[in-house]
Formats: structure tokens, C-alpha cells, sequence
């Protein structure tokens, strides 16, 4: 089959949070190894030999402590800041105030909308406060976000969400978020967030060049009962990566642009951070794996994008 695609476009999409253990409880006592060490000593040179456009979605516990504000400040290069919220440790209906030791999976689309939209303005103001602008992409912790998420975002100004993973339900004692079926590549949701939205500008929705679009997190479907496949490094080799990305050539071959999504944590580059990499070796491996894919990519004529600048792309496609 011809394909039609004239555009390949790859972001990195990380959430920048605060060391966790290996069972996701945030670290006792509270550390930033990640931030302090990981994004300025390890993640942004790596993406800066490759060239890659990293963007960094940061939570509230990172936004709150000074020597994490001070590395943010102080990075250098070709990067985006975004947030990431996670709903049990922001006002209103806070949870947590010592974060040392504790896990929270609420998911924030399991709170009435208004105290969403409350909590999604607390973050959004802090990180205009730390960060001197508005944010402007997206991630719900745990992956937990809803219509009305987006209309929120879409209020406050956000351009990119990607808090989808196709083919995924999450399941947490406060909610179920179904992804099962949504799309596997950028849309500006309609009604749900599994559907795209009409892209006529007639009716009663804004024009795209004010809603917010969807870009989701790049995964590959397996036969039967398999999980669907990350495109992330240690969840995949780097030969399964390229599968996944030549499964998202060969399957939209009839868009003219096509994106993929690589997403993981910041503290997956600190050994024992997260439940992934445990020793140093574990973390070069990582790195090395993530480079190595980054490379190919750009080998392969993807372009490297902040997720932030995909919505001009979009908008216009
Ligand atoms: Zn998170």
C-alpha cells in the first residue's frame, strides 16, 4: 500500500516527579535525585546528542521544593516544562501533606468536575508562580483523565493533553478509566475522550485552534489477552520499539502525519527511584536503550517536537 504520510513526528513525554521506592510509595525520606541529578546530569544531555526535544510534565511535589526549582531553573537546552497532577496531593480535597512513604492513585477525573478544575488551577498557578509562564501540555497521574478534564485544560489555557493509552483500562479504588478503545494517534476529542470530535467548525464546538488536542501515549495492540506493547524504554527492546513504530507507519498510513509518543518517568534514570531500574546498570542500559531509539528515529526522518508544538501541527493538517 502507498503510504500518504509526508510528516513523522516523535516527542519524549516524561512525568518529573519526586523519587519514588520500588512499590511507587514516594521516597522516605523525600528526595529529587531525578530532578537534581537526573534531568540536568542525565536526561537532557542525552536527549541534546540525539536531539530530541524533551518535555518535562512536572507534579506539585517538584514545583514545591526549592533545590528542584533551582535545577529547573537552571536547564539548559531545548526542552518544554508541562504539569503532571496527582489528585490526592493538591488543593482542594487535599490528601497528603507529608509526602514521605506515601502512594495515592486517585485518579483526578474520579473528583467532582469542579474540584478537578479547582485542583487543575492550583497546579497550573504554581507552575506559572516557579516557572514565570502558563503550562500548556498535559498529564493526569495515572493516566486518570476524563471529558471533563479536557474542558478544564482547555479553560486554563492548556494546548496538549496526553493522558491517553490506548487499549488500556485502569483500574483504582477510586475509579475506572477506559481506554480501550480510543485512538491510537492524535485527535481533538468530541463528547469523550475516546472520540474524536467533529472537525467541522459549524455546531456548538470552538474551532480547533482553541481546543485541546489529545496526543496519546505511543502503544502497540498484541493478539488475545496480551497487554498492549510501550513504546518505553525497559517495558520494550529497542527492536521491539522499532516494531511498534513501523506497526504505527504501516496502520496510519493513509494520514499525512503521524506521531509517536514515548513516555516514562524522570526518576526511571535513578537506580532504585521507581520500580524499574535498580543498580547503575540498570540505568545505563536504560539510557542506552532510550538513545539508541531516539537515534534510529531520527535516522529514520522523524522530527523531534516539544508536545506543545504538535497542536500547530495538527490544527493545520
Ligand atoms: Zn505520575
Amino acid at each position: 500500500m502507498d503510504s500518504k504520510i509526508e510528516e513523522v513526528y516523535l516527542t519524549v513525554s516524561i512525568d518529573t516527579e519526586c523519587d519514588h521506592d520500588r512499590n511507587w510509595a514516594r521516597s522516605k525520606p523525600l528526595t529529587c535525585h531525578s530532578i537534581n541529578r537526573g534531568l540536568p546530569d542525565i536526561l537532557q544531555p542525552a536527549f541534546e546528542q540525539v536531539g530530541a526535544v524533551p518535555t518535562y510534565l512536572l507534579t506539585i511535589e517538584v514545583l514545591e521544593d526549592p533545590e528542584s526549582v533551582d535545577s529547573l531553573r537552571n536547564l539548559n537546552g531545548n526542552f518544554e516544562y508541562g504539569a503532571h497532577l496527582h489528585a490526592g496531593f493538591v488543593e482542594p480535597q487535599k490528601k497528603h501533606f507529608d509526602y514521605a512513604g506515601v502512594d495515592c492513585s486517585d485518579f483526578q477525573s474520579s473528583y467532582p468536575p469542579e474540584i478537578e478544575y479547582q485542583k487543575l488551577i492550583t497546579i497550573t498557578n504554581k507552575f506559572e508562580e516557579v516557572i514565570g509562564c502558563k503550562p500548556t501540555s498535559f498529564r493526569a497521574g495515572r493516566f486518570g483523565a476524563s471529558i471533563e478534564t479536557i474542558k478544564s485544560l482547555q479553560k486554563l489555557g492548556y494546548k496538549v493533553d496526553s493522558s491517553v493509552t490506548p487499549g488500556i483500562k485502569w483500574v483504582e479504588p477510586n475509579g475506572v478509566v477506559d481506554y480501550r478503545k480510543a485512538p491510537g494517534q492524535p485527535y481533538f476529542p468530541g463528547d469523550s475522550l475516546v472520540n474524536p470530535g467533529s472537525s467541522d467548525m459549524s455546531g456548538d464546538m470552538p474551532g480547533v485552534e482553541n481546543r485541546i488536542l489529545e496526543v496519546p501515549v505511543t502503544l502497540m495492540p498484541q493478539s488475545f489477552r496480551r497487554k498492549p506493547k510501550w513504546f518505553r524504554p525497559w517495558f520494550s527492546t529497542v527492536d521491539e520499539m522499532k516494531a511498534i513504530y513501523a506497526y504505527h507507519l504501516k496502520k496510519y498510513a493513509n494520514q499525512k502525519v503521524v506521531t509517536i509518543n514515548m513516555m516514562f518517568h524522570s526518576m526511571e534514570v535513578i537506580e532504585k527511584a521507581s520500580p524499574y531500574p535498580q543498580t547503575t546498570d540498570d540505568v545505563k542500559r536504560f539510557v542506552d536503550d532510550m538513545q539508541q531509539m531516539l537515534q534510529w528515529c531520527g535516522e529514520e526522518g522523524a522530527k523531534f517536537r516539544g508536545l506543545s508544538d504538535l497542536h500547530a501541527v495538527y490544527q493545520h493538517s
